[in-house]
């Protein structure tokens, strides 16, 4: 066991110096267009994984508001469809799920660097308490929705239940996410033109719905690209993940292009990794360590 931890840290080691790496070259391509959109879930003082602390999101927005310009869906969305232009450095923050924390915790800090932002709810755990591998979590109340959403911060659908929208059947999948929608506009008054799927699962099928529905943009994992390019399919964008395990460089490097290279190092490396069986053990441990 002990030669276990010891692979585990050499593994965690090679990893950081590999994202290092990466992240000095893409300092190489500095006039690249780099537009990431990145997602939050709680912002709070507990130990869910999905949480991150307070003061370490607040380190975060400092980063973003001397290095980055900070834009609304609405920006990015005009970017993609018409094309409109960017700075090369743009990035957008949005929160998947609704919890209370957001409100408590983020959206003041938000406020203070007049950050535009976006929040999804997941309509059916409304003012609930959620358990998340047994840390309780508050959510959203409808008043807090409200209030946001007047305040600038765009309000988005992710279902009643969140369901893994590829597990269940496609009757199921339309009301899931239409009555989502129409809850949230029935509560905040507005149209509700963005949806992000549970889980980020999502097929064609979905996306059709998604698009029937007269959704303008929506987040999954069908799309390979971790950045946003002009003329990309807007529904099926993907998002940056910043949980708990971020730490600020890791932060850093995961608003570049090193992140792209990474994952088409990953990719090919496991294939590598196949073909000698006795590399399946590290394999193994480097797969329960892999960053999204
Ligand atoms: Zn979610």
């Amino acid at each position: 066991m002990a030669s276990e931890k010891i692979a585990t840290k050499l593994i965690i080691l090679a990893k950081d110096l590999i994202y290092l790496v990466f992240y000095l070259l893409s300092k190489l391509f500095r006039r690249q267009k780099k537009i990431s959109i990145l997602l939050y879930h709680s912002i709070g003082k507990n130990s869910a994984h999905c949480n991150v602390r307070p003061e370490q999101f607040e380190m975060q927005m400092e980063y973003l508001g001397k290095k980055y310009n900070v834009v609304s869906l609405d920006t990015i969305l005009g970017f993609i469809k018409e094309g409109k232009d960017l700075p090369e450095k743009s990035v957008a923050i949005t929160f998947d799920d609704g919890y209370y924390s957001v409100y408590q915790n983020a959206y003041p800090i938000l406020k203070k660097h007049r950050f535009p932002a976006a929040v999804f709810i997941t309509t059916g755990n409304v003012q609930k308490q959620m358990s998340l591998n047994r840390v309780k979590l508050r959510m959203l109340g409808w008043n807090e929705i409200k209030e946001i959403s007047n305040n600038g911060v765009t309000i988005g659908a992710h279902t009643i239940t969140h369901p893994d929208l590829e597990q269940i059947d496609l009757e199921t999948a339309k009301k899931e996410i239409s009555e989502s929608k129409e809850e949230i506009e029935k509560n905040i008054g507005r149209d509700v033109r963005y949806f992000a799927s549970p889980y980020g699962k999502e097929n064609e099928e979905i996306v059709n719905l998604i698009r029937s529905m007269g959704f303008d943009y929506a987040f999954g994992r069908l799309s390979s690209r971790k950045f946003i390019q002009k003329g990309a399919n807007h529904l099926i964008l993907k998002r940056t993940e910043i949980d708990s395990s971020v730490a600020f460089w890791m932060f850093k490097v995961k608003l570049t292009k090193a992140v792209e290279w990474y994952q088409k190092f990953e990719q090919n490396s496991s294939r590598i990794v196949s073909r000698f069986p006795f590399l399946s053990k590290v394999d193994q441990i480097y797969n329960t360590l892999s960053v999204s």
